[in-house]
């Protein structure tokens, strides 16, 4: 599988939107990996995880053609990660010569909000399919399945667990550490070969539904200590705030060591 991590800040960006803080004044300065878009990825150009309010210009910027799309998961409804009104611009007059529809998998929520913005704008060729925690499914060539994770409390919040040809990607965040039941399912399963973890705190001991460097550690160790991970495994940090303090460098520097490559806007994995 080719993952291309498309966005790697958290909900405000970074620099943020509307902030003049030191680090975000230092991003500013230095641009290149320092500048973090809102969250989002796509595998193998057809299954794209989460859609944000960035998604649009990261496509045009990574050369992502979004008319490829074939199936959308959703981990939940934060606004850095489902912002549904351009999925209305699939609908006629708008988008020419789409091949195939796209559907849009995920929570009560998310597919309400889809929904909204599909009968408003008239659009067809977008179905939309509910997911239920630890009940895989096909997304065309992929197995998904939804795990639970620890975020935000009015609603069902999901990380997955994307397979396809043997190989095994865990796309894990937004989440605090995982729930027991979502630890109990990986567990169970063949070892991963990659691991996005959310990093959101940096080197901050605040959680909130987040985790920071110190609980990643803690869940590499874990992973490898229970046979989730091997040697092998690729561990990555993303979802990056500006909160933190961190810029890329320092990130590189602090988890680099532990065992972990750091994202940034349009990295590339072959997993
Ligand atoms: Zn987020
Ligand atoms: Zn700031
Ligand atoms: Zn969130």
């Amino acid at each position: 599988m080719e993952l291309l991590i498309m966005g790697t800040a958290a909900a405000e960006g970074w620099p943020a939107v509307w902030c003049r803080c030191d680090h975000c004044q230092e991003a500013r300065r230095r641009g290149g990996k320092d500048i973090r878009t809102r969250a989002g990825a796509v595998v193998d150009g057809v299954l794209k995880i989460d859609f944000g309010p960035d998604t649009y210009m990261q496509a045009l910027q990574q050369g992502v053609d979004l008319s490829r799309l074939e199936h959308l998961i959703v981990t939940h409804t934060h606004q850095d990660h489902f912002a549904p009104d351009d999925l209305a611009l699939r609908g006629a007059v708008y988008a020419h010569g789409l091949a195939h529809d796209l559907t849009v998998w995920g929570g009560d929520r998310a597919l309400a909000m889809a929904r909204r913005v599909l009968a408003e704008g008239r659009t067809t060729g977008v179905n939309l399919r509910r997911v239920r925690p630890f009940e895989p499914f096909a997304a065309g060539e992929f197995r998904v399945t939804p795990l639970l994770a620890d975020h935000n409390p009015l609603e069902t919040c999901y990380i997955y667990l994307i397979e396809r040809e043997g190989r095994r990607l865990l796309w894990g965040h937004d989440t605090d550490l995982f729930p027991e039941e979502t630890w109990a399912y990986l567990g169970a399963q063949p070892p991963l070969h990659a691991v996005v973890l959310d990093a959101t705190n940096g080197p901050l001991t605040f959680r909130g539904g987040h985790m920071g460097i110190g609980e990643l550690v803690d869940v590499r160790r874990r992973m490898l200590a229970e046979g989730m991970a091997t040697a092998e495994t690729r561990f990555v940090a993303t979802h990056f705030s500006h909160n933190g303090g961190l810029l890329h460098a320092d990130l590189e520097a602090r988890l680099g060591p532990e065992g972990f490559l750091v994202a940034y806007d349009g990295m590339r994995l072959c997993i």
